[in-house]
């Protein structure tokens, strides 16, 4: 039986990771959850999966927790009474909690950062879905990875099709993942997308787009940050980054390809020019059940993948002039050091100020090319720890103080006049 701490377990990753554990009761258990604001789901979980430790990431909502877990009927109790912690510091403690073996992120955004180094530095193994960590701070990460001996495996699905793809590369050595080191034989990475919300737009239509239209995605269902992500393809500007950091390959070496269908989750080419790609429906259950099951594979349920009847599968290049975002990602990650994390810190800020219908969709490139431009030259190539956690507050307030003086687009209700 494996022991899972799920983080973020009221999310769209934590809510997947809970079903898989209770369509396999013989292989997984559950030891710790961490949640933001929606009790009456964490309840459910509670009485569900009693675990051994529950974490709220606002402390002053743990009284609520506690009367409503202490009102459940006798006959509704969960089996154990877990440990209640809060705030920053009880996320840690739920994130290093010592009966794990395995931890999956599925806190949204940097906040997700002070969680992971937490599990990290007590030697769990991580399943990522929480990019925004690896990618604001991947030169912290990396070298406590190396430290701990925890291993990062990617639950992000076309990272995880990376991996499946890598272990059939005899000279990949698994153990190397996430080092930060080149993985021997691999030589170029084709992340597909979908294209988003916004695939089938014309580039001026995008004037047009209202935060409903952002938020609905043709192929995944999905928490609504890496939704509008998703819309603006910066969600695959940061899977650029994320996949450097993870397979040490540089940024010439990681192509994006628009693929609407979905249906091939990425590929890789080997030196010998093979290319290698995995295939499955649009469906986070199987990158999330294989961090949990790897190195062995689970016999499943689910429905088979039947490429008759998908008929077509596609591809185009994505085009620059309607995806500003995913040119400011390779140019973040390229310039590496502390302008990821600004980059990241940026777009969460945009994008939380689009979904409050604040700016337009189309000010979130402007607003973070801004930013990015104005760290250029406090840009810090070594980062510690404190230096990310600066920057991110620095960008964050730098994108709302540039709201607050107004952006260069009309906004909505304005245009909708
Ligand atoms: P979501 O919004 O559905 O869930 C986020 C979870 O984090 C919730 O449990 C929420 O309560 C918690 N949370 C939010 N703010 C928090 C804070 N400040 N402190 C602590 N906890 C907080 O998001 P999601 O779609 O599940 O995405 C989670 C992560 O997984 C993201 O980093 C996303 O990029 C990544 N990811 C998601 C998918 C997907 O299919 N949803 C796919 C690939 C990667
Ligand atoms: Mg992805």
């Amino acid at each position: 039986m494996k022991a899972i701490s799920v983080l973020g377990s009221t999310g769209s990753i934590g809510t997947q990771t809970l079903e898989i554990v209770q369509d396999f009761p013989d292989q997984f258990r559950v030891v710790a959850l961490t949640a933001g604001r929606n009790l009456p789901l964490l309840v459910e979980q509670i009485q569900r999966h009693s675990p051994e430790v529950v974490a709220l990431a606002d402390d002053s909502l743990l009284k609520g927790l506690e009367e409503r877990l202490n009102s459940l009927p006798a006959d509704q109790q969960p089996q154990r009474q877990p440990e209640l912690v809060g705030g920053p510091g009880g996320l840690n403690v739920a994130a290093s909690w010592d009966t794990a073996d395995l931890v999956v992120t599925g806190i949204v955004g940097c906040a997700g950062l002070l969680p992971t180094l937490a599990a990290i530095r007590a030697g769990k193994d991580l399943a990522l879905a929480n990019k925004e960590t690896l990618i604001a701070a991947g030169p912290v990460v990396l070298p406590e990875l190396k430290k701990s001996g925890s291993r990062l495996l990617p639950a992000d699905s076309e990272h995880s099709a990376i991996f499946q793809c890598l272990q059939g590369t005899p000279w990949a050595d698994n153990a190397r993942l996430s080092t930060g080191v080149p993985t021997p034989g691999l030589r170029r990475i084709q992340l597909t997308a979908s294209g988003g919300a916004f695939r089938d737009w014309a580039a001026a239509d995008l004037e047009k787009a209202s935060v409903a239209d952002a938020t609905s995605h043709p192929n995944w269902s999905m928490g609504r940050k890496i939704t509008v992500d998703s819309a603006s393809l910066m969600n695959k500007g940061l899977e650029v980054i994320e996949a450097h950091y993870l397979f040490g390959l540089d940024y010439d070496h990681i192509e994006i390809v628009i693929h609407p269908q979905s249906i091939i989750h990425s590929m890789i080419e080997l030196a010998d020019s093979s290319v290698l790609a995995q295939l499955g429906w649009p469906d986070m259950k199987l990158p999330i059940l294989y961090c949990m099951s790897w190195p062995s594979r689970l016999e499943t349920p689910w429905r088979r993948l039947n490429l008759t009847e998908v008929g077509q599968l596609t591809f185009n290049e994505p085009d620059p002039a309607k995806y500003p975002c995913m040119q400011l990602a390779y140019a973040a990650g390229r310039a590496g050091g502390t302008m990821p994390a600004v980059l990241n810190a940026a777009n969460e800020e945009a994008v939380a100020q689009f979904l409050e219908e604040r700016i337009h969709f189309l000010d979130i490139p402007d607003l973070i090319e801004t930013v990015c431009e104005r760290h250029q030259s406090d840009r810090t190539d070594q980062p510690q720890l404190d230096d990310v956690l600066a920057v991110d507050q620095w960008a964050r307030i730098a994108v709302r103080e540039q709201v607050d003086r107004g952006t260069r687009r009309l906004p909505l209700t304005a245009m909708a006049a």
